[in-house]
C-alpha cells in the first residue's frame, strides 16, 4: 500500500509498505481523506517545536471501517468513522477527570505517532465514532471544527452574548459558525480582508474588523463601551494574543485557543481589574466532536466553501508548498486517499 511519509522538513516522499494488521481492540481502516492543518504545514516547513522525523503526518482524517471486532459503538465493517486523533492514557489525572483533551501522555495521530496519510491505518476503536450520513469531506473537518468546539464550551457561550473572535483561519472561522448557532453577536478579527470577508458572507459574522484599523475603537462603538463578554485567540500570534484582552469586558473571560511559542506579558493591574477569567484551550473531547457532528448533520456549516483545496494523494506533494501562502487563498486543503 501507498502511504506519504515527511522524511525531514521540506521532503514528502510517496512509498509502499506492507498493510498492517489489527491488533486486539483496534479496527482496520481505509483512509479517504486527510485535512491538512497548521500543524501539517509548520511540521513542512521545519518550525514545528518538539517534533521528529520522519513522521506519517495526518491528524484530520475521514475514514471507512474495513476490519472491526465486537465493539460497544455499534460500528461495523463497511461504515463511516470520524477519527478523534488524540490517543489519551485514560490513567493520569486528566484523564480520569474526564480531560482526556489534555493528558499528560497524550499522543496526537501525525505529530506524536504515525497519522493518516496512508491508504490503510489500524487505530484503537476506542477513538472512533460513526459518522453517519456525513459526507468524507464533511468527516475530514469534524476535527479542527471540533478543536473551536472546546474553546467555546470552555468559555460556556450564552446567547445573546457579544464576543470577539481573533483569526479567520479554519480554527477561527469553525468557531464563528458554532458561535452563531449558540445566539452570539459576533465580532470577527484578522488582518486580512478575504478572509475578512469569507466570514462576513459565508458565515454570516455580524461585524468584520480589520486589526489595522483601531481595532479596540470598533469594539467600545459596537459594544457601546461595554467591550466583548468573551474573547477568543485564534492566531496564535503573540501581538494578537497579548492584546486580545483589551478587548474583553469587565468580568469576560478570555481564552487562548492558537499556540504561540515563547512568553505572553500582561499588565496585572489592567487584567485585574477586569477580573479577568483567562483560558487555555486545548485539542477537543467527544462531547465537542459530538457537537460538530450534529451541526454538520443540520447543514449549519459551508463545507464545500470552507474546502478550498482538493486534491488526490499522488498529486499532493507538488501542490503543498503553494498551500503555505495564503495568496493561493487556501482555507482547508484537503488529500483525497
Ligand atoms: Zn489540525
Ligand atoms: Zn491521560
Amino acid at each position: 500500500m501507498n502511504y506519504i511519509v515527511c522524511q525531514e522538513p521540506g521532503d514528502f516522499q510517496l512509498r509502499q509498505k506492507v498493510q498492517p494488521a489489527a491488533a486486539a481492540g483496534e479496527a482496520l481502516l481505509k483512509i479517504h481523506r486527510v485535512g491538512i492543518c497548521g500543524t501539517d504545514l509548520h511540521a513542512y516547513a521545519g518550525n514545528q517545536a518538539f517534533f521528529s522525523y520522519p513522521r506519517i503526518l495526518g491528524h484530520e482524517l475521514s475514514a471507512e471501517i474495513l476490519e472491526i471486532g465486537a465493539n460497544d459503538q455499534g460500528l461495523a465493517v463497511g461504515d463511516k468513522v470520524i477519527i478523534m486523533p488524540y490517543l489519551s492514557c485514560g490513567k493520569c489525572i486528566a484523564c480520569r477527570n474526564g480531560k482526556t483533551n489534555c493528558c499528560t501522555n497524550i499522543s496526537v495521530l501525525g505529530v506524536h505517532t504515525d497519522g493518516g496519510m496512508q491508504e490503510v491505518i489500524t487505530l484503537p476503536v476506542a477513538v472512533l465514532m460513526p459518522a453517519g450520513k456525513l459526507s468524507h469531506d464533511e468527516i475530514a473537518i469534524v476535527e479542527p471544527l471540533a478543536i473551536g468546539a472546546h474553546a467555546l464550551r470552555r468559555a460556556n457561550l450564552q446567547a445573546g452574548e457579544t464576543i470577539v473572535i481573533v483569526g479567520c483561519g479554519p480554527i477561527g472561522i469553525g468557531m464563528m459558525a458554532l458561535a452563531k448557532i449558540v445566539g452570539c453577536t459576533i465580532v470577527a478579527m484578522d488582518t486580512n480582508d478575504q478572509r475578512l470577508a469569507f466570514v462576513r458572507d459565508e458565515i454570516g459574522v455580524d461585524y468584520a474588523v480589520n486589526v489595522s484599523k483601531d481595532p479596540l475603537d470598533q469594539v467600545m462603538k459596537i459594544t457601546d463601551g461595554d467591550l466583548a463578554t468573551a474573547v477568543f485567540d485564534a492566531t496564535g500570534s503573540r501581538r494578537a494574543l497579548e492584546s486580545g484582552v483589551d478587548y474583553m469586558s469587565h468580568g469576560g473571560r478570555y481564552v487562548l485557543v492558537g499556540l504561540s511559542k515563547g512568553e505572553l506579558t500582561f499588565t496585572h493591574p489592567k487584567i485585574h481589574a477586569k477580573e479577568t477569567t483567562l483560558m487555555c484551550s486545548r485539542n477537543a473531547t467527544f462531547d465537542d466532536f459530538n457537537w460538530v457532528k450534529e451541526t454538520l448533520e443540520g447543514g449549519g456549516f459551508p463545507t464545500d466553501k470552507f474546502i478550498t483545496h482538493s486534491v488526490p494523494y499522488a498529486e499532493m506533494i507538488g501542490d503543498f508548498d503553494g498551500w503555505l501562502k495564503p495568496e493561493t487563498g487556501v482555507i482547508k486543503a484537503v488529500v483525497r486517499w
